[in-house]
């Protein structure tokens, strides 16, 4: 099953990503993670993302096409896989489309702008695993360490209140339009469960499971 998770930043696509791979057994390919690994590794790839990231800018779409093409040859895709921040724009979808690759469902998860300042501007990740925590509705056990690894919490560089407005405008300019593509395309399934991870993570199995 091929799948794509649509909808702005802070959406909890990264969250639902996770669940769907463990339900189907499917990857969760995240371009943003790719990205930013390259940039911890110093690639040149990295080099060039950087400055759009943490600007709160799209990174160019012939570097995420190059990026996504890539990804998607590996074996562990065959039997499908779930796209986490691909596609974010019209050029990027049109690609898919181009690389023959059928998608069989495109799942927005709909969240209020004002949820979304909320939930960035308190956004601390794990530097090493990954893991994301918030300073009020799910702290660590110890406040600024991770569960998980013990390692340092940090706060992302685009998670200030001005590159979060940045990236909602982005979101609301440049990927929104995309609903209407796949909507022509009967592929869309809008989820507006947000209050919780378990609703959310239930509404959007729901709703690839085809009973929304
Ligand atoms: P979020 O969804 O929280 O913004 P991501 O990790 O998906 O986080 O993306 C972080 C940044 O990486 C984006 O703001 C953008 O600069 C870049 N990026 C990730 N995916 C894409 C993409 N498909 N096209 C262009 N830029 C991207
Ligand atoms: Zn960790």
């Amino acid at each position: 099953m091929n799948l794509i998770l649509l909808g702005a930043p802070g959406a909890g696509k990264g969250t639902q990503a996770e669940a769907i791979c463990k339900e189907y057994h499917i990857p969760a390919i995240s371009t943003g993670n790719i990205l930013r690994e390259a940039i911890k590794n110093g690639d040149e790839l990295g080099l060039k993302a950087k400055s759009y990231m943490d600007s709160g800018k799209l990174v160019p779409d012939e570097v995420v096409i190059g990026i996504l093409k890539e990804r998607l040859k590996s074996d562990d895709c065959k039997e499908g896989f779930v796209l986490d921040g691909f596609p974010r724009t019209l050029p990027q979808a049109e690609a898919l489309d181009k690389m023959k690759i059928n998608i069989d469902k495109v799942v927005e998860i709909n969240v209020p702008d004002e949820v979304i300042l909320e939930r960035l501007s308190g956004r601390r990740v794990c530097e090493k695993c990954g893991a994301t925590y918030h300073i009020q509705n799910k702290k660590p056990k110890v406040e600024g360490v991770c569960d998980f690894c013990k390692e340092k919490l940090v706060r992302r560089k685009d998670d200030n209140v001005e590159t979060i407005k940045d990236r909602l405008k982005v979101f609301h300019d440049q990927t929104e339009p995309l609903k209407e593509y796949y909507l022509a395309q009967n592929k869309l399934c809008v989820v507006t469960e947000y209050g919780s991870v378990e609703s959310s993570r239930k509404a959007t199995l729901d709703a690839i499971r085809g009973n929304i």
